[in-house]
């Protein structure tokens, strides 16, 4: 095993890491592992936007951070943090201008000013784009930027596990695909930018590798596990084959009609309509599916024909091509089969409260991007403030940790002690899976998609729930039996998908058994968990953040951390 030494060690080459890595590589040694080569991270497939109150939209001129605020604690249905939610919206035209600076080719007005579009929950048309391709534009630009600074990059490096002494990180234990050897990263701060865990479902918007597996790390050491219940399910993903038809085809002037050629939003936000809130819009189609005004009982329709060819062409071509190649359907012509599915984690890696933003328990551990709860979208994130988040946090990460200079560690002696104890126990980890009998990874993985899709999706009710709780203590025991053949030596790990599919459910089923348990816990509806038993939201009980831990007993055990109220008091969400 080889030990490599850094200032800092971030995990994940999305925009989160690489805004971070950016940051940080202006004076530090920093080391950036990532699983995939970081152009093909997920931040890449993102398609409508990122949001910052420019005020470019000429309905939208008298627009300001702090609306950008309000529609994202409104949105949150107001479980977001108002200190950090006021922090992002306020950097955000500072970020979108930073991009811009550094090349990102955004769209624009024939004034020449960078476009925006009205997006869901929106007040004011905030959400800036690059035609219906933000994420790859933006990914690449940061990524030319960390090249051109020296980031070091360890690409297709696969974190298994963190490395810590009593409460403080002091690096991570990696794979190295191309070779097949365990690498060990000592340093004295690990960044966690591993991206979302959508994938724990049956079918998602979520690219494959999206496994959670920065959280599954976070949480074997202890790292509590925030807001897990809330899961975003997107409105209209492709039917067939699940795949993202962007928020923007809304925004752009798209229509949602039903087998009886109703817009039924307008009965459900009569002023939102088609830009409502996700959580409300995703709850709408099923509900008309459920109820037989669906088509084929499996899809509405998402209508862009009356847009017509210019527009779809200019505005939305990946859209249009992507309804062409997996479901026929030119968008110009005829309107988009869509459903509800699995789109986005609003909950990750717990933080700190009284921490600098993104702190986790673990000292020297932070977390960014999806796969950390920071809290700016509590129980339902609006669309375009992902993106927003990655960068606003990753620089802020940045300028954070250089401000406090590098930390002090444990001994050298208590380090290697680690170190090995880390590496003996995945050693034994992959002896014990060679020589068990049980089941194949995918078997398990794919009993515990449908599971959750069946009994954790946008209606739930406790006996699913129960059954979801039940059901994940048994894969965790299948888990412990699985069987994986021919993994002993560094030649036969080298670019071993099975292993790396089984690593990835190790930390797939933990977030999956925390999801189904907060999800039972959560006896009210709020954003985007809707309990079809407790049809209301009660401030009294539940304005609270859920934080799993697992305690020595093994068992899953609910904490609590209050929610950062600020200007905007709770109120019923009325669109
Ligand atoms: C189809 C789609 C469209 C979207 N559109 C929008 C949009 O228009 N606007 C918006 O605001 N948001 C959008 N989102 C959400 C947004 O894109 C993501 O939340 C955001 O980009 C996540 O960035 P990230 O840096 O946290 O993680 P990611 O971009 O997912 O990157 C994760 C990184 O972690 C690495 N990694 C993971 N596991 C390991 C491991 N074990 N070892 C080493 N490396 C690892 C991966 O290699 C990858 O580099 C969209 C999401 C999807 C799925």
């Amino acid at each position: 095993m080889s030990v490599k030494e850094f200032d800092v060690l971030i995990v994940g080459g999305g925009l989160s890491g690489l805004r971070a890595g950016l940051e940080l590589s202006k004076k530090w040694k920093v080391a950036l592992v990532s699983k995939v080569v970081p152009i093909r991270s997920h931040s890449g497939a993102a398609q409508g936007g990122i949001n910052a109150a420019l005020g470019n939209h000429p309905e939208g001129k008298e627009d300001t951070p702090e609306k950008h605020a309000f529609d994202t604690i409104k949105g949150s249905d107001y479980l977001a943090d108002q200190d950090v939610v006021m922090f992002m919206t306020k950097e955000a035209p500072k970020i979108v201008v930073e991009f811009e600076s550094m090349g990102a080719p955004f769209s624009r007005f024939e004034n020449g000013k960078i476009a925006q579009r009205p997006f869901g929950g929106a007040g004011s048309p905030r959400t800036c784009y690059a035609a219906d391709r933000t994420g790859h534009a933006l990914l690449h630009t940061l990524y030319e930027q960390c090249i051109r600074q020296g980031v070091d990059f360890y690409d297709e490096f696969f974190l298994i596990d963190l490395i810590s002494v009593y409460n403080t990180v002091t690096g991570a234990l990696t794979l190295d695909l191309t070779t097949g050897e365990l690498v060990t990263f000592r340093t004295p701060y690990v960044i966690l930018a591993t991206g979302g865990f959508g994938r724990i479902f049956t079918a998602s918007t979520n690219a494959i590798i999206c496994t959670g597996d920065g959280v599954g790390a976070a949480f074997r050491v202890g790292v509590p596990m925030q807001d897990c219940e809330f899961i975003q399910f997107h409105p209209t993903c492709l039917y067939g084959s699940g795949i993202l038809m962007s928020e923007g085809a809304r925004g752009e002037g798209g229509l949602l009609f039903n087998n009886k050629k109703e817009r039924f939003m307008l009965k459900i936000a009569p002023e939102a309509k088609e830009l409502a809130p996700r959580d409300i819009i995703a709850r709408a189609i099923t509900t008309e599916i459920n109820e037989g005004r669906g088509f084929e009982d499996a899809y509405v329709h998402l209508d862009l024909t009356h847009l017509g060819a210019e527009r779809i062409k200019e505005r939305l071509p990946g859209i249009r091509d992507i309804a062409i190649d997996f479901a026929g359907v030119d968008s110009i012509e005829k309107p988009i089969p869509v459903h509800a599915g699995h789109h986005y984690s609003m909950g990750g890696i717990g933080t700190k409260f009284d921490g600098d933003y993104c702190e986790t328990s673990l000292d020297g551990l932070w977390a960014v991007g999806e796969n950390a709860a920071v809290s700016v979208h509590g129980a339902n994130r609006l669309g375009g403030n992902s993106l927003l988040e990655t960068a606003v946090f990753g620089r802020y990460i940045g300028r954070k940790m250089l401000e406090r200079g590098l930390p002090s560690r444990p001994s050298l002696d208590k380090i290697i002690a680690a170190e090995k104890a880390t590496l003996d126990n995945i050693e034994g980890l992959f002896k014990r899976w060679e020589s068990n009998s049980g089941k194949k990874a995918v078997e398990i993985r794919e009993a515990m998609g449908e599971t959750l899709s069946r009994n954790v999706f946008v209606f739930r009710k406790e006996s699913e729930l129960q059954q979801a709780v039940n059901d994940m203590k048994n894969f965790q025991k299948d888990f412990e039996n699985v069987s994986l053949t021919n993994i002993s030596s560094p030649a036969a790990r080298k670019f071993n998908y099975g292993l790396v599919r089984t690593l990835e459910l190790r930390n797939m089923i933990d977030i999956a058994e925390v999801t189904a348990f907060a999800s039972l816990w959560r006896k009210e509806s709020r954003g985007a968990h809707y309990r079809t038993d407790y049809p209301t939201r009660k401030d009294e009980d539940y304005l609270v953040h859920s934080m799993v831990i697992r305690n020595n007993s093994g068992d899953l055990e609910m904490h609590t951390k209050p929610v950062k109220l600020g200007i905007f008091e709770p109120k019923p969400r009325e669109y």
